[in-house]
């Protein structure tokens, strides 16, 4: 047990798992629990099952909380502290006041980010892009979701979908899960490597399976690994190219395999460098699973910080 004298805490509300961080004000994670998310029952008991992980760390480190940041997949208003939209596996999520909840559950102050965006917050506050201004973040998972960082602070847009790079066409004729063709998921998602590596093998297998079949030389799979990087690196080439990014992190699951994903998207970078003339940095996350839950406490902090020096 550790002792803390003042904490912020920081949720990831995931489809199928809930990670809670407790953080000093500096945001080092000092205790941290996962528990399955409860996505069948309802928003109630999904925001129930954070708090009573965030009680249990709460009591173990003898902390005094001072906020909540949380993340959450879905389309959020970060403003109002609500869920917009949530796909089906989630009942009773869409139109969830979550930090309402939270606050009158705790009584303290809380804070919703989408789930993306929370992860970039993390990685620029205690990861792999700390102390940098310009970054796009993407996160290469079941889908592929995007944020933006510009000078120094998260850029949401005013609907909140800035930097959603997942979803821009361009990259080739493929329908979306979203509806839409030739988006960037349909090539760099985990489950478009699986699916792109069908359409080669008519194998029906994961996208870590297609990773192992490059690592071992496959050639149908490193095309697929190849398409996708290369599908990245044309991705932050755009971005580069409007917003002058000069950095590019990238997490999700599909990142783990970072030496099939490098090589094609440095190829791609030397072939077309960006128009501003200086390299991009390309990196890939490095919180791993707490990323969400530390950039949502990032956000707390953040908030918090600036209440009490107004
Ligand atoms: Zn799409």
């Amino acid at each position: 047990m550790t002792h803390v004298a003042e904490a912020v805490a920081g949720v990831d509300i995931g489809g199928t798992s809930t990670q809670v961080v407790l953080c000093t004000e500096d945001l080092r994670v000092v205790d941290h629990a996962g528990v399955p998310t409860p996505a069948a029952e309802g928003g109630q008991a999904m925001v129930g099952a954070a708090l009573d992980a965030l009680r249990l760390l709460l009591d173990r480190n003898d902390a005094r909380l001072r906020g909540v940041g949380v993340g959450a997949a879905g389309l959020v208003d970060a403003r109002a502290g609500r869920i917009l939209a949530a796909t089906d596996s989630f009942r009773d999520w869409a139109g969830f006041a979550v930090t309402d909840a939270v606050e009158e559950a705790l009584g303290v102050p809380a804070f919703l980010d989408n789930d993306v965006n929370a992860f970039l917050r993390g990685e620029a506050a205690a990861g792999a892009v700390a102390g940098e201004s310009h970054v796009l973040g993407m996160t290469l998972g079941t889908g592929v979701g995007g944020a933006l960082w510009l000078d120094g602070a998260l850029y949401e847009g005013p609907h909140g979908g800035a930097g959603e790079i997942g979803h821009v066409p361009g990259f080739g004729d493929l329908p979306c899960t979203c509806g839409g063709r030739g988006h960037l998921e349909t090539l760099a998602s985990g489950r478009a490597i699986a699916a792109r590596y069908g359409e080669r093998t008519g194998r029906t297998v994961t996208a870590r399976v297609v990773a192992e079949a490059a690592t071992r030389g496959a050639p149908e799979a490193l095309a697929v690994y190849g398409a996708a990087g290369t599908a990245v690196a044309r991705a932050l080439l755009i971005t580069a190219g409007l917003l002058d990014v000069t950095t590019c992190v990238i997490g999700g699951g599909v990142s783990l395999s970072w030496d099939l994903l490098e090589r094609p998207i440095r190829t791609a970078l030397a072939d077309e460098p960006p128009v501003s003339g200086h390299p991009l940095r390309i990196l890939p996350a490095r919180l791993g699973g707490d990323a969400v839950a530390i950039g949502a406490a990032a956000r707390a902090q953040a908030e918090l910080g600036s209440v009490t020096r107004a």
